[in-house]
């Protein structure tokens, strides 16, 4: 927290807007305009809850199919299934971790050769980094088929100058507690279709109708974020800035210090693009650098040190088993071989230079321990 929340949490008790709308909910939505340059923002409950909105707005609905990166966390594709429609995965490529265009032309012209043209793609920034977005919109324009940019790590971020999650139709954001900044749980819809995310407040609302009475001819939800927690997101969206830097130094700390190890290699940025760095994320190739990943994690967990591996593919996932998937080419699965070398480095705002040396002095010292053991140096 920046310590300002409180100033909002109590205005909202002072003035008994405790029910889930109110002014600073309206505040919090007009603050994220003015950030992201979003001519609308919707706050709801989830990051999720936002996804599945955008997956209503377009009428997704049963027996249709999105597409949706594969490298992410579960919740960028979850609301598909919660629309009774199906998934297909879409590979990453090497540049920025995020959607292959390639993997994706592939999957559109099936798509369309089949007369199932999907009724949204779902592009994640993974850990803030940009995907490749010329390309991609691109070839969703040339195919008419909708983007949902699920920005949930990346906000913050910029693509050519133009703010995470303001390219596609739809953008989402989501404030939960791991987040860059945090409403301890929420998330928002942003669009420049003012209308569209009008039908998004509706549906977030349960779908009342007007009328004297309850009258309900949609089917709504319950996903208004809470006017307290709203209050929350206003003093945290004034901080977005602050704690980019920090993250961002975080990184650059990360990389001077481990960047010259044989086979660590650090997520790369694209051109043109700034990323948040939300987490400090590399490869590690165990041929030079003596270690695993496994490994790595291991050793940091010996001294207390959270590390975890990069999202497992979604393609990979029991849950969802056979469901069709497009590599970025017969050879390369670059999703998988991302999540077989890659590892999450602590990274949060308030990281210490410390702390953080601790960490770096912990991975130099069991490269170091363990590629001596397998006889590499
Ligand atoms: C966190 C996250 C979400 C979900 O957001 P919640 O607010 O936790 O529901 C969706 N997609 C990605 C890529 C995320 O990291």
């Amino acid at each position: 927290m920046s310590g300002k929340e409180n100033d909002y949490i109590d205005e909202a008790f002072k003035t008994n807007w405790i029910a889930p709308l109110g002014p600073n909910l309206d505040a919090f939505e007009k603050e994220t305009r003015a950030v992201t340059g979003a001519k609308e923002a919707v706050a709801v409950s989830s990051g999720t809850a936002a996804i599945h909105l955008a997956l209503s707005l377009l009428n997704v609905t049963k027996g249709d199919t999105v597409f949706c990166s594969s490298l992410t966390f579960i919740a960028s594709a979850n609301p598909i299934i919660y629309q009774g429609a199906e998934p297909i995965f879409i590979d990453s490529e090497p540049d920025s971790w995020n959607m292959s265009p390639q993997a994706l032309e592939r999957a559109l012209q099936d798509a369309f050769r089949e007369g199932r043209p999907p009724k949204a793609v779902i592009i994640v920034h993974l850990y803030g980094q940009m995907a490749k977005m010329d390309e991609l919109l691109t070839l969703c324009d040339q195919y008419n088929v909708p983007v949902i940019e699920d920005a949930a790590e990346s906000l913050g971020s910029t693509y050519k100058g133009k703010a995470s999650g303001t390219l596609g139709k739809f953008g989402i954001y989501s404030f939960n507690g791991n987040k860059i900044i945090t409403t301890s749980g929420g998330g928002m819809i942003v669009s420049d279709d003012t209308e569209a995310l009008q039908r998004a407040r509706f549906l977030a609302t349960q779908a009342r109708d007007t009328a004297p009475h309850y009258q309900h001819s949609s089917l709504g939800y319950n996903y208004r974020m809470s006017n307290i927690l709203a209050g929350v997101g206003i003093a945290q969206m004034q901080v977005l800035n602050e704690r980019v830097e920090a993250r961002r130094k975080v990184f650059a700390r990360y990389e001077k210090e481990l960047g010259h190890l044989p086979g660590f290699i650090f997520m790369p940025e694209l051109d043109d693009t700034r990323t948040n760095r939300w987490l400090t994320a590399l490869t590690i190739h165990e041929r030079q650098a003596g270690i695993t990943t496994a490994q790595l994690v291991q050793a940091l967990a010996q001294r207390n040190i959270e590390a975890r591996p990069v999202w497992k593919p979604l393609h990979l996932q029991p849950l969802f088993q056979g469901t069709r998937y497009y590599p970025h080419d017969k050879e390369n699965h670059i999703a998988e071989q991302l999540f077989q070398t890659g590892i999450c480095l602590p990274s949060g705002s308030n990281l210490s230079e410390a702390e953080q040396q601790r960490v770096i002095d912990c991975i130099k010292e069991a490269q170091v321990r363990t590629s001596l053991t397998k006889g590499v140096i």
